[in-house]
């Protein structure tokens, strides 16, 4: 490899969008670099293909946090690691965040991340076949649609939540009140829509574009305080990279931080202990992590719907693969959740506080070890979490070695604000389950029961049965102070010509799914890249 304009890391939607919007110009050259392969597995494309990818190592990482909770468990973090990354095995929908996220990241002292910016960015990105609107973008190179198949189940549970006082919402995006409707998602004609097919293979026969595939970076080359460079591995041969312009680091919020620690940027007392010459003492450079801590809630059906007779059987598993590769559609094609909503956990609060997602499917108890199995008799499953919680963890090396393992904080459910959110939305969740037509519907609550019922309770059942969000930020987190990791532009401080642009740079979490708010900061930001050029 020689020498680039810019040198991008890490090919999810920030790298993905970045690349294009940069080698948009025909004088600048990009270097795109991803650790994982090209994403030609036909189950990448499938929607229905998800849950196989994520036990895959090929197409994933996973990422072993410390023991945590009552039960002292080790979660292991999955990120995609192919060309999309994570948005190439992720679930899907399709969520903005709301306005006041973008205000409040104006409001921290962070100059052009407003609301008005990003709607902006969204309506540009956006190819939404509900139509442009005030709201909502069509005709930009994101493909997205709104669930549209027919099942009385789920259209129970929509009536269920309107009967609780939240809005039915056509499009979730269109509004930041409390709503529930089918979930947006990123998907077209039932196939997924990653970054990269949004951003990247339309334009993968630019010249002034290379894409390194296999390709692991284990360093930034730091000259005189200036990032010049990446050093790192292509199918295990060492190999170099120049940049004349700017290094722009776009791995994720697990991977960035170990990057930079690694290359002697973040606390110097970590680099130290990991035996890393410190090159830049920085406190803050893998701390103040968010991340979404999700529940699981099923229910045994008293009628045989839902999608698990069908999921559960072979013969029901070749009905559906048949209808998908005929008409593209049926369960195969339909995004791992279908119905989302939003709500308020105490009515005085100004913006829903609560997210949850519903599937038409339930899953047997998990054993150590095997795969994921779809329950027998019918049941549903919902997942919830605060939107914003504000415990914060870590992401730190413990080795110089780029392959040992990282010291993974979730910290969850450390201030008493987010431990008494995380039970009211529990308790909301439950509350749908239970009203209206949805009500009869259901025979019994299985997971966690009637007997988990105390707020304790439900805690300790919260910390040990559910799952990380996937969707971490803060590692690397923007903002005016020095403090601060990179500066309202994103740019690293301390090192000139270095750049972060992914999730890690967002200081609070956005209120949904990362996915879509992740690709609108990396067009905003390519905005500040080249008027910085
Ligand atoms: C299982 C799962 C389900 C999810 N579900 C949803 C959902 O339904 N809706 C939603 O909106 N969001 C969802 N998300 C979250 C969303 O996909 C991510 O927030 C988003 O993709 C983050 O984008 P990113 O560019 O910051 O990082 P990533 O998507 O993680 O991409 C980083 C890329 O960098 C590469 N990389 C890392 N380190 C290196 C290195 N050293 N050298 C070279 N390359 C490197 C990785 O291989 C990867 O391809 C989900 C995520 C996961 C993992």
């Amino acid at each position: 490899m020689t020498q680039f304009d810019y040198v991008i890391v890490g090919a999810g939607p920030a790298g993905c969008v970045l690349a294009n919007r940069l080698t948009a110009d025909p004088d600048v050259s990009v270097l795109l670099v991803e650790a994982g392969d090209r994403d030609a597995n036909p189950l990448i494309a499938m929607p229905g293909g998800a849950v196989q990818l994520l036990g895959d190592p090929s197409t994933v990482w996973h990422y072993p946090t410390r023991p945590f909770g009552p039960s002292q468990e080790v979660e292991f973090w999955v990120r995609g690691k192919t060309l999309g990354g994570s948005s190439s095995v992720n679930g899907m929908v399709y969520n903005r965040g709301s306005r006041a996220d973008y205000d409040e990241l104006e409001r921290l002292g962070n100059p052009g991340w407003g609301w008005d910016h990003i709607l902006a960015a969204y309506k540009e990105i956006e190819d939404n076949p509900l139509g442009a609107s005030d709201m909502r973008g069509a005709g930009g190179p994101l493909q997205i649609s709104t669930f549209d198949e027919a099942d009385a189940l789920l259209d129970d549970v929509i009536t269920a939540g309107a009967e609780l006082g939240w809005q039915r919402a056509q499009d979730l995006n269109e509004t930041d009140e409390e709503r529930i409707g089918y979930a947006t998602a990123t998907i077209r004609n039932g196939r997924r829509v990653s970054a990269a097919d949004a951003f990247l293979h339309p334009i993968m026969d630019r010249p002034n574009l290379t894409v390194a595939v296999r390709t692991v970076i284990d360093r930034v080359v730091i000259e005189d305080g200036r990032a010049v460079g990446v050093r790192g591995r292509q199918d295990g041969q060492g190999i170099e990279a120049t940049a004349t312009r700017e290094v722009i680091l776009a791995g994720g919020a697990i991977a960035t931080p170990k990057l930079l620690q690694l290359s002697g940027i973040g606390p110097a007392d970590v680099l130290r202990a990991a035996g890393v010459d410190v090159a830049l003492d920085r406190p803050n450079l893998g701390a103040r992590m968010r991340e979404h801590r999700a529940f699981q809630m099923q229910v045994r059906l008293t009628e045989d719907l839902g999608y698990n007779k069908l999921l559960s059987t072979p013969e029901g598993q070749q009905a559906a693969a048949m209808e998908y590769q005929t008409k593209g559609r049926g369960v195969l094609a339909a995004p791992s959740f279908p119905i989302v909503g939003f709500f308020k956990t105490r009515p005085e609060l100004d913006r829903p506080d609560a997210q949850f997602q519903i599937a038409p499917f339930s899953i047997a108890p998990r054993e150590q070890g095997k795969a994921l199995e779809i329950e027998q008799e019918p049941g549903m499953m919902g997942i919830g979490y605060a939107l914003r919680p504000d415990s914060e963890g870590h992401v730190r090396i413990t080795s110089a070695d780029p392959e040992a393992p990282l010291d993974i904080d979730t910290n969850y459910f450390a201030t008493e604000r987010d431990r008494t959110t995380a039970v009211d939305v529990f308790r909301g969740l439950r509350r749908l389950f239970g009203t209206g037509p949805l009500a009869k519907r259901i025979e019994s609550e299985t997971l966690p029961g009637a007997a988990v019922d105390t707020d304790q309770e439900i805690l300790d059942f919260e910390w040990t049965v559910g799952s990380a969000g996937y969707h971490a930020v803060g590692t690397c987190a923007m903002g005016p102070n020095d403090d601060d990791v990179v500066d309202p532009r994103l740019r690293v401080r301390g090192v000139s010509s270095l750049r972060v642009v992914d999730a890690s740079v967002f200081p609070t979490l956005v209120s949904g799914n990362l996915n879509g708010p992740v690709t609108a900061l990396a067009w905003r930001a390519a905005d500040f890249i080249i008027e910085d050029a």
